[in-house]
């Protein structure tokens, strides 16, 4: 359970390792060892990290659609929201929560911005780890797709 509360102070790398391929288990925390995104969070993968707590990591996007691009994932694998477990509704919310702490952070909550979450191929989604888009610092299409 999420409190609403995000500091954004908490950004040093957890750099403890996956030990074998495949899935293992970091703490208690699901890794997949062939997913981008898990060897982001494992620091096997660089990635200009700007938040991070005991759940969440947020990066910016390597390919940005928007002057501001960031990505925010669960530190745990989950691999799209069609999998998200009603235990685990209360991540996305703090998913969301971290990603309007950082656009005030970025300069963009006053002027506006877009959050994103692509689920499944006709969705979009290419990276299967559940992330949450945050995209703003200029006038965003009109259209959803
Ligand atoms: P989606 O299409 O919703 O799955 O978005 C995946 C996003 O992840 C894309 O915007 C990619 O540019 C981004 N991405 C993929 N690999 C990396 C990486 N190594 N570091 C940062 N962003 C990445
Ligand atoms: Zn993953």
């Amino acid at each position: 359970m999420f409190t609403g509360e995000t500091c954004l102070n908490r950004v040093k790398p957890d750099t403890r390792e996956a030990k074998t391929k495949g899935e293992s288990k970091r703490g208690n925390r699901e890794v997949k060892t062939d997913c981008i995104f898990c060897q982001i969070v494992a620091g096997k993968v660089p990635s200009e990290i700007i938040y991070q707590d005991e759940a969440v990591i947020a990066f910016r996007d390597i390919n940005p659609q928007a002057p501001t691009h960031l990505v925010i994932i669960p530190k745990r694998h989950i691999p799209s929201l069609a999998q998200l477990t009603e235990a685990e509704s209360s991540l996305v919310g703090h998913m969301v929560s971290t990603a309007n702490q950082l656009a005030k952070r970025e300069g963009i909550a006053e002027s506006g911005y877009r959050l994103v979450i692509n689920c499944g191929k006709e969705g979009g989604q290419l990276v299967p780890h559940l992330h949450l888009h945050l995209l703003g610092g200029r006038k965003l299409s009109d259209k959803l797709d």
